[in-house]
């Protein structure tokens, strides 16, 4: 691991049983806080980017609107928040998936993506990537064309990069 890496793996705390039991919640928080860290973790987010044309960021909620405005400002890009639902005031297209237990919806304003733009998604982890690929299935039908995904971190034993579609470009900085 690089010392920039290293920098922002010591600012994320595991909390043991949260939100419920069994869970290792990966708090990023302490990161959030240091104003090295915070600009350090933005910076490496956009890199892999750059070149790549990307018109819209689309951060997922809650945690992936934190990078993902300022990702889409080093990229030139515009933001879509990626929503729970009934949260969005205006029209919006849902995409119901599944989870381990039950289901669970996303939403996005039917008017948020242009046809053909290119959008790279957002979330702070992976874990066993199924709302990232559900991300994907709304905005693709909106008619947005998928560039990527961008994560700060995954969780390597979930293997959540196998839920997407190879032909995607995939970056995480860290795997926790
Ligand atoms: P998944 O759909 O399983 O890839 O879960 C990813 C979403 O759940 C992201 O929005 C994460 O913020 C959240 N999440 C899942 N597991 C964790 C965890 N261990 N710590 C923090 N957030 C998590």
């Amino acid at each position: 691991m690089t010392e920039q890496l290293q920098r922002i793996h010591d600012k994320i705390r595991t909390i043991p049983d949260f939100p419920k039991p069994g869970i290792q919640f990966k708090d990023f928080t302490p990161l959030l806080a240091n104003s090295g860290t915070l600009v350090l973790t933005s910076k490496l987010l956009a890199e892999p980017y750059k070149n790549q044309n990307v018109d819209f960021v689309a951060g997922l909620e809650s945690r992936g609107f934190l990078f993902g405005l300022r990702l889409a400002q080093d990229l030139n890009a515009g933001f879509i928040p990626v929503r729970k639902p009934n949260k969005l005031p205006a029209d919006t297209v849902s995409h119901k998936y599944e989870l381990e237990y039950g289901t669970d919806t996303l939403e996005i304003h039917a008017d948020a993506v242009d046809k053909g733009a290119n959008v790279l998604i957002h979330d702070d982890l992976i874990a066993t990537g199924g709302t990232a690929k559900a991300c994907a299935e709304l905005i693709e039908k909106l008619g947005g064309n998928i560039i990527g995904f961008s994560f700060i971190m995954q969780i390597d034993s979930l293997n959540g990069y196998k839920s997407l579609n190879e032909s995607y470009l995939c970056s995480t900085l860290l795997s926790v």
